[in-house]
């Protein structure tokens, strides 16, 4: 109301003004106002991508003088969290995603839309490449450019196979909704076959046999959605062949949930062996045929196994986009296998070209280097040690700057660090302790090697949404008036204040009504309650409100009737 207000308030000044310099000529008005100045200098923003990341700067963004141009193979955004849930039909399909053209036609800003997706990026000259699907031929033709003034990347990851044979030819994935959608098919569809007369019951066993390698979040929410959708419902349809189900969850590392609390990752591992999910950890998978997965037991020496299985689903984490491998190539990252960005989100060595969500990564070597310029600042005078109060002075503008590195010490290889940086932050009293630099060096330069940067969640990618769409909407007035840290190299102020992520927790969904929930602090709480709070999160994080009633009335449905399962 304050800035409507505030608004008027300046239209009408401009109002009185005008009408004083030209004798009351409302014509004066309107070739003052603002929203006539911004129609002259329009730049164009071109958007890649319709997911997390993009969807989230697009909702957020809202100064008219850009004019954007979305362009993505997508025309809609997609729910991800929920797309486990619509493998066993918990949630349907269409209740997760929201056209995006119901979001852009709300904006003030002119946004356009093309299904089509991006083949190249030209940073040399701020062109795109793009290619539209299938049969839309735009006069004959299939491929076209698009100039900007600005470019946003936000398309996210593929799948990462690590080249395993037979695992593209073989294995479902779950990464879009026609995966999920696909899977729910299959799962059905097994159940169908081995149900038909004159199979053996071996046939069955192998049929019924649903292997899903990974035991991150994504494998191990699946592993339970199966389970919950074979016990709850398959079970009565199918009474014959109900006994020979066998779920397995293959995981190359020590243990589930790896980037979870220790508690959460010993409570989904017990639940999971009571439940009769058979939980195979340390077992590396180097090999998928039409019926037969080949892991080698890297608790064994190596020993390689074959299994025989029906449906294969795999989730070992993600992979570069082939046109984002060739940009980085054009751009001097080929080694890398995610853009690298500073913590404006800028993509290092291009102008005015943005990356955010999945695609993108904040530089790792400008954090060292960040880091070593304040130590050496903290460094001069003192002999070879720190009190704890430059230590707090030399690692708070840090954290400041790279949240991420106050995450990484919180974790347990550098809890130590973490906890004097705690002390420090909160009790200065606490001097004279003195720490050592030379130590405090070679801890911190383990950050290089070992932090691991901002995940790949819906989580960052949405908040880096957020930060990039404000800062364009105040480009103009930051300009004039930067409001960011002074710069390490040259004069004066950076325009905006860096990125900085704030984490609000995270779910494991463990089946039977319980997730385990990981809130900022080390909270963990685990149980029926925590499920009702991830109900209650991803309920209120719809894009839309139609989506909502329509997850929410999917969630009744099932507890009234439980999952439909019709091979449709
Ligand atoms: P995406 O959301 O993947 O969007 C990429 C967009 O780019 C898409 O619209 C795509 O169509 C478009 N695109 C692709 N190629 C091109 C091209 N060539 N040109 C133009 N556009 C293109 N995160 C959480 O925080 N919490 C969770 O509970 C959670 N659960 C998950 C469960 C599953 C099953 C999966 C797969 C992921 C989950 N995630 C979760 C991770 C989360 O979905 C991702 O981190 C998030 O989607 C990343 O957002 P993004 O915008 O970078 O990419």
């Amino acid at each position: 109301l304050s800035k409507t207000f505030h608004d008027h308030r300046s239209h009408l000044k401009l109002v009185l003004l005008c009408s004083a310099v030209s004798g009351g000529g409302i014509l004066a008005y309107g070739e003052l106002a603002p929203s006539e100045a911004a129609v002259t200098d329009k730049k164009k923003v071109v958007v890649l991508g319709t997911g997390w990341a993009a969807t989230s700067f697009m909702k957020n963004l809202n100064n008219p003088r850009y004019e954007v141009q979305v362009v993505s193979p997508r025309n809609y955004f997609a729910f991800t969290p929920l797309l486990p849930s619509v493998t066993c039909g918990t949630v349907e399909a269409r209740s997760i995603v929201e056209p995006v053209r119901n979001i852009f036609r709300k904006k003030k800003v002119n946004v356009q839309f093309n299904e089509a997706e991006c083949y190249k990026i030209d940073a040399e000259n701020k062109k795109i490449y793009c290619r539209s699907k299938g049969n839309n031929n735009l006069n004959g033709k299939e491929e076209y450019e698009v100039d900007y003034d600005y470019l946003i990347i936000g398309v996210g990851a593929t799948v990462n196979t690590f080249n395993t044979p037979g695992v593209v030819e073989n294995c479902h994935f779950l990464k879009e909704v026609e995966d999920a959608q696909k899977i729910r098919r299959t799962v059905i569809d097994c159940f169908e076959r081995a149900n038909l007369p004159d199979i053996s019951e071996e046939e069955k066993k192998r049929i019924l046999h649903f292997a899903i390698v990974g035991g991150g979040p994504t494998g191990v929410e699946f592993a339970a959605a199966l389970h919950d959708f074979v016990k709850d419902d398959l079970a009565r349809l199918y009474p014959g062949i109900k006994d020979l189900v066998k779920i397995t969850l293959l995981e190359a590392g020590g243990h589930l949930l790896s980037m979870f609390d220790k508690r959460i990752t010993a409570f989904a591992e017990d639940k999971f062996q009571r439940e009769g999910i058979d939980v195979k950890t340390g077992s590396m998978v180097v090999k998928v045929s039409e019926k037969e997965i080949s892991t080698k037991d890297l608790k064994n020496g190596g020993e390689i196994k074959t299994i025989p299985y029906g449906m294969a689903v795999w989730s070992t984490g993600i992979g570069t986009r082939p046109f984002i491998r060739d940009f980085l190539s054009q751009i001097g990252q080929a080694s890398r296998r995610a853009v690298a960005t500073d913590e404006w989100l800028r993509v290092e060595g291009c102008n005015n070209v943005y990356a955010l969500g999945d695609c993108a990564t904040i530089n790792q070597r400008k954090v060292m280097e960040d880091i070593a310029a304040i130590f050496k600042k903290a460094d001069k005078s003192s002999s070879g040690t720190l009190t704890v109060k430059e230590f707090q002075e030399a690692m708070h503008d840090i954290c400041e700057r790279y949240p991420q590195v106050e995450l990484y010490l919180k974790s347990k290889q550098m809890r130590n660090i973490a906890d004097l940086l705690s002390e420090a932050k909160g009790d200065v009293k606490k001097e004279p302790i003195e720490l050592n630099i030379e130590e405090l060096k070679t801890a911190l330069s383990k950050v290089d090697s070992q932090m691991k940067f901002l995940p790949a969640t819906a989580q960052v990618a949405s908040q880096q949404g957020i930060y990039l769409a404000k800062c364009f909407n105040r480009m103009e007035e930051c300009e004039k008036n930067p409001e960011g840290p002074l710069r390490f190299r040259g004069e004066g102020r950076h325009r905006f204040k860096p990125f900085r992520y704030k984490h609000l927790g995270q779910f494991a969904p463990l089946g039977g009504e319980q997730t385990a929930a990981q809130l900022p602090g080390d909270w963990v709480s685990i149980g029926h309650s925590s499920q009702w709070l991830w109900y209650s999160v991803y309920a209120s994080k719809q894009v839309s409100w139609r989506t909502r009633a329509l997850v929410v009335t999917d969630w009744s449905r099932r507890f009234i009737f439980g999952r439909d399962s019709s091979r449709i």
